[in-house]
């Protein structure tokens, strides 16, 4: 009987893995023509300043209209994008769209950076550099808005190009920013040798503070590392008043999060944020 189910066990197990591998076929083809489809959107996560508890940033972040399976967030299709070098149009897309709403907000008098997620294959694609040079050129906005965020396993990579192409972005104006920082493999002596401007904290401590000693040590230990380099320091995924007074407390430049806002569409955001300036009307 047990083998029996044993090998009953292992059709289905093959046959759940050749439904994985036709499902992501099906999907990576539809992600083929999610441009030209207009499915994609971004939504907007506005970045809080704590000396003044202004807004001075957004960070945007894709979502995929699918037209079966709904609003798809990126951990349902990056990796597949990323596997079919789609996501290298699908960033230019990104970066086309934020330049978009960048010029609207500039245009309102709001001055906000608008900071983009970067994929490996992306940044290391020939001309990546070239090609946001073109983007600031034609967008004409006063330099320093755009914000590119890498993972600390990018910057790690094939070392002198890597740190070349920082510095020609660094060049451009472009503010560079480390995502998901504490959970990478950076050493910190290549880091302190890279033109970076931010570090963010990652979720998963902030996820824990105020009562997770761990978490604390390493939130608080990040915030001094930035503030000793000159960095600034964000912190990602803020969701409770005990989380924020912790990180105010402790100095931290940045917070971002569902305590603050959840990722909002263009449209929400100027509504939150005009909202915010004037409470009573
Ligand atoms: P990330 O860059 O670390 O983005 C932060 C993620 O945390 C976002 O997930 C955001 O919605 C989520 N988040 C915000 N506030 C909170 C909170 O208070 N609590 C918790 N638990 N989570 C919060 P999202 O939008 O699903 O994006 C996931 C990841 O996908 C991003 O992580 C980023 O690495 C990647 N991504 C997003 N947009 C793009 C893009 O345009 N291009 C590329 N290459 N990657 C992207
Ligand atoms: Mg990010
Ligand atoms: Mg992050
Ligand atoms: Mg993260």
């Amino acid at each position: 009987v047990a083998k029996a189910q044993g090998r009953a066990g292992v059709a289905l197990f093959e046959q759940e893995v050749a439904q994985v591998a036709y499902d992501n076929l099906v999907l990576e083809g539809q992600l083929g023509q999610a441009i030209e489809q207009n499915e994609f959107t971004l939504l907007f996560q506005p970045q809080l300043r704590t000396s003044d508890q202004q807004i001075v940033g957004v960070e945007a972040l894709i979502r995929w209209h699918h037209p079966e399976r709904g609003l798809l967030a990126p951990d349902e299709f990056i990796a597949l994008a990323e596997q079919h070098r789609l996501i290298v149009p699908i960033g230019q897309w990104v970066l086309a769209e934020a330049t978009r709403c960048a010029q609207r907000w500039h245009a309102q008098g709001r001055a906000m950076t608008v900071a983009v997620n970067l994929s490996t294959l992306q940044f290391q694609a020939p001309g990546f550099v070239e090609s946001i040079e073109r983007l600031l050129r034609d967008a004409g906005l006063p330099t320093g808005w755009l914000e590119l965020e890498l993972t600390e396993r990018m910057l790690m990579d094939d070392v002198p190009t890597v740190r070349e192409r920082l510095h020609q972005l660094r060049a451009l104006g472009v503010k560079l920013s480390v995502d998901d920082f504490g959970t990478g493999y950076s050493s910190l002596g290549h880091l302190k040798d890279l033109p970076i401007d931010k570090m963010k904290i990652d979720r998963s401590f902030v996820h824990e503070l105020p009562q997770d000693r761990q978490s604390c040590a390493i939130a608080r230990a990040i915030i001094e590392l930035a503030r000793g380099l000159g960095l600034t320091a964000v912190a990602e995924g803020v969701e409770t008043g005990a989380q924020r007074a912790f990180l105010e407390a402790h100095g931290c430049h940045q917070l971002q999060g569902m305590g603050i806002s959840p990722p909002l569409t263009a449209e929400r955001l100027e509504a939150w944020l005009q909202q915010r300036a004037h409470p009573g009307a």
